[in-house]
């Protein structure tokens, strides 16, 4: 590769912070950047620091009338409507800030790789998925990865991939972009039977313009690697082979692993890094190498957020990390320090194989009925075979 990637980071970032004991805490991204440090990922790598992104930008994806509510919010207290003010969605101090730079560090990340200075670049504070045109959701305020991909589609790629592997539908992501053919988005999630935001069907393609641009892959509670690894590779591949996107956009939550407090999908921190290793690859076959990376959901602080993410920027620096290497004895103790009760894995990762058996149209599993349902639905749409497993 050559190129090095951007990490955008500063620890301003930390003031997105929902407050309290919301789940969405930025100690998270903390012990991320210090568990990276400590092994040395981010030896020699400039961190890039962002701006707050400009009320013209936010525009892209979001009404005026809604960022004016998000600034007021503070001083307005509870009734302000537009999501906000919520047991999801509290309102806290200097929230426009703070939100505006989430969004200025993916913008950040795109530019640098709209600009030819990297091809690879991460921004793990972002991943705000869940925020809609003219209200916050899911703890999410502004969609910073939305307004990421249109600033992309008018600084010169011509299409653009969205790969969502959070636990939760990427919605606010998919609406943003649901009749444009210019934007395939794919979202891997917990079934929205299940889980919030209940939304991301399988029938959910795409508007009239774009049939077949939006996808989706519901997965039965309690999947573990192996079976979620099958739908992956069943689906996102080809689908991203025929599409020829000029950057892979993806939003990495890591609220899937099995001791997530929010869901009920059981991966693995291993399954994770696989996941991001597959991303690597698919971004350097079909995207030109181009990779835009976020972070996103997860809310195991302290066993699994850190690592995971540890795990992601490496992946995008090729600096990437055995499972089986041992966590920095003074990270474990710093956490320790802040958390005494806790119990740490002693590793990166969790021992668990993520190997999969590859779909060949004869696997009877739960998810196996998902991937029929999702490559019958989508994959005729694109000129792919949906019962041909070389597809
Ligand atoms: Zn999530």
């Amino acid at each position: 590769m050559g190129t090095p990637a951007a990490v955008v980071w500063d620890p301003a970032l930390l003031g997105y912070d929902l407050g309290g004991d919301h789940p969405f805490n930025p100690l998270r991204l903390e012990l991320t950047i210090a568990l990276a440090t400590q092994l040395g990922v981010l030896d020699g790598v400039e961190l890039l620091r962002p701006e707050h992104a400009p009320d013209s930008e936010i525009e892209r994806v979001h009404d005026a009338e809604y960022i004016a509510a998000v600034k007021q919010a503070p001083m307005v207290g509870w009734d302000v409507g537009h999501g906000l003010g919520t047991a999801d969605n509290p309102v806290f101090s200097d929230m426009h800030e703070a939100t505006s730079l989430v969004v200025g560090a993916s913008l950040l990340a795109a530019q640098k790789i709209a600009s030819g200075a990297t091809n690879r670049a991460i921004n793990i504070a972002g991943g705000l998925h869940h925020a809609m045109r003219d209200r916050a959701a899911g703890f999410c305020v502004y969609n910073d990865c939305a307004v990421a991909i249109s600033w992309l589609l008018d600084n010169g790629a011509e299409r653009v991939a969205y790969v969502d592997v959070d636990v939760h539908h990427g919605d606010g992501t998919q609406a943003a972009f649901y009749d444009d053919p210019r934007v395939l988005t794919i979202s891997l999630h917990q079934s929205p039977m299940t889980l919030f935001p209940g939304t991301g069907r399988v029938t959910e393609l795409g508007g009239p313009n774009a049939q077949g641009t939006s996808v989706n892959i519901p997965l039965p509670p309690f999947t573990r690697d192996p079976a979620w690894q099958r739908a992956f590779h069943a689906v996102v591949p080809s689908l991203l082979k025929e599409f020829r996107p000029d950057v892979l956009v993806t939003q990495c939550g890591v609220d899937t692993h099995e001791e997530d407090p929010l869901a009920e999908l059981y991966l693995s921190v291993d399954g994770h890094r696989e996941t991001y290793r597959m991303l690597r690859s698919l971004a350097d076959q079909y995207a030109g190498g181009k990779w835009l990376s976020m972070g996103g959901g997860g809310y195991q602080l302290l066993r699994v957020v850190p690592r995971s993410w540890t795990h992601l920027m490496a992946t995008v620096l090729d600096r990437d990390i055995d499972p089986s290497t041992a966590l920095p004895y003074q990270w474990v103790n710093d956490v320790l320090r802040r958390a005494p009760n806790a119990t740490l894995p002693r590793t990166m990762g969790d021992g668990m194989d993520p190997g999969h058996e590859p779909w060949d149209g004869s696997n009877t599993e739960p998810v196996d009925a998902v991937i029929r349902d999702v490559r019958h639905a989508v994959f005729p749409l694109h000129g792919l075979d949906p019962d041909d497993p070389r597809d």
